[in-house]
């Protein structure tokens, strides 16, 4: 046995979705462009499918667009924003707190000759409206805003931002990476007035290997793979059915239960900052206090996180030391934020799901407590 505290990092595929993917390949198995009523049967699901995930996202099934991740989603979103806007200017505003799946192809614009603004955050990992309207120029032809920060829980102002670009008149498409907020916020696209977004199936409790990018009735995208013209022609490719099949499945139950989900995380996280600070000598909080309800990033000043990370692994209980995409790299939010270096050092990301057991922190509790017993003399 062991207790799972890295949601963030990804979740545990739920039973309903990995049947779902089950029938997709044992029953359904059909290729959804074949005329006959086997491949016809096969493109009515994908159709259902879709009509899932867009229901809980809340946004139309035809603004919907399967991808194979979060990643894909963003780089594609970038990619053709810029194409789109491409004759209006080179200039695009993000966060330094983005997932590296928005730094890393703004980093290789910024190569191209494209000018990059990063917003920065203050201590909480917090983006302030009135930096992100200083940055909006008449060339701007992008502003790229995760919903949730992946490794603090921080909601950022998206709808905002969505506000502050339609009264600026600058050209910019707005993107939002909310892999983070999917069924961890309730939010729909439209009522965020973004763009493009992008979600992705292994945070939510389906399995890795699939995401959508919402494009917004209306914007007409240039391809992301050209082929076969499945995705309305946008990403060609056979529809990888097993995977839609567990995505819909686990979005429509996402949503179906999302209020309790949330409460149950919002109830353990605040747990978790109330026991935390109380048991382990000098843990703090560095996540926001109106943060995403399933983040709670922490630390331990003085200690090494890889460390605890691992104490705590030989224990059976998994926490992250910061994003699971950044291993081995100090975590460029935790950096944006400017601590201190001992606190820098020790962070620590918790991050929960509908599936946490209620009864799982005072083993976490105590699990950290003795890593600071244990751990400290080595380090002093
Ligand atoms: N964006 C954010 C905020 C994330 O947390 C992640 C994954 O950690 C991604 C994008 C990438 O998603 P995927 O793992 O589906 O490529």
């Amino acid at each position: 046995m062991f207790l799972y505290f890295d949601n963030a990092a990804t979740t545990p595929v739920r039973p309903e979705a990995a049947q779902a993917a089950l029938e997709a390949m044992t029953r359904g198995w059909g290729n959804p462009s074949s005329v006959y009523s086997f491949g016809a049967q096969a493109a009515a699901q994908v159709k259902q499918w879709r009509a899932n995930v867009a229901g809980a996202l809340g946004c139309l099934p035809e603004e919907l667009s399967f991808t194979s991740c979060g990643t894909e989603s963003d780089n594609w979103a970038i990619q053709a924003a810029l194409e789109l806007n491409r004759r209006k200017g080179r200039h695009i505003v993000t966060t330094a707190i983005e997932h590296a799946a928005v730094l890393e192809p703004c980093r290789a614009l910024e190569r191209q000759g494209y000018e990059v603004t990063y917003l920065q955050p203050d201590r909480q990992g917090h983006i302030s409206l009135s930096a992100l309207e200083a940055a909006l120029r008449p060339d701007t032809v992008l502003v790229s805003m995760m919903l949730v920060n992946n490794e603090l829980g921080s909601v950022l102002p998206v709808a905002q931002a969505a506000q502050a670009i339609r009264r600026s008149g600058c050209p910019a498409l707005l993107h939002c990476d909310a892999v983070q907020g999917f069924l961890k916020l309730p939010f729909t696209p439209g009522a965020l007035g973004v763009d493009l977004l992008s979600i992705s199936g292994h945070k939510i409790h389906a399995p890795k290997g699939v995401g959508a990018l919402y494009i917004r009735k209306g914007l007409k995208l240039p391809p992301l793979i050209r082929g076969g013209g499945q995705e309305g022609g946008l990403r060609s490719g056979t529809e990888a059915t097993a995977q839609l099949a567990a995505f819909a499945a686990a979005a429509r139950l996402g949503a179906e239960s999302l209020n309790a989900g949330l409460a149950h995380m919002a109830a353990l996280r605040r747990e978790a900052a109330r026991l935390l600070p109380e048991r382990v000598p000098g843990l703090k909080i560095l996540s926001p206090e109106d943060g995403a309800p399933h983040i709670l990033a922490v630390t331990m000043p003085g200690y090494k996180s890889e460390v605890v990370v691992r104490f705590l692994s030989d224990r059976g209980i998994f926490l992250s030391s910061g994003s699971a995409c950044h291993r081995g790299r100090p975590s460029h939010v935790f950096a944006a934020l400017k601590l201190p270096k001992a606190e820098l050092d020790g962070a620590l990301r918790i991050s929960f799901s509908y599936d946490t057991p209620s009864d799982s922190l005072p083993e976490l509790a105590q699990a950290l407590s003795a890593a600071h017993d244990a751990l400290f003399p080595s380090l002093s």
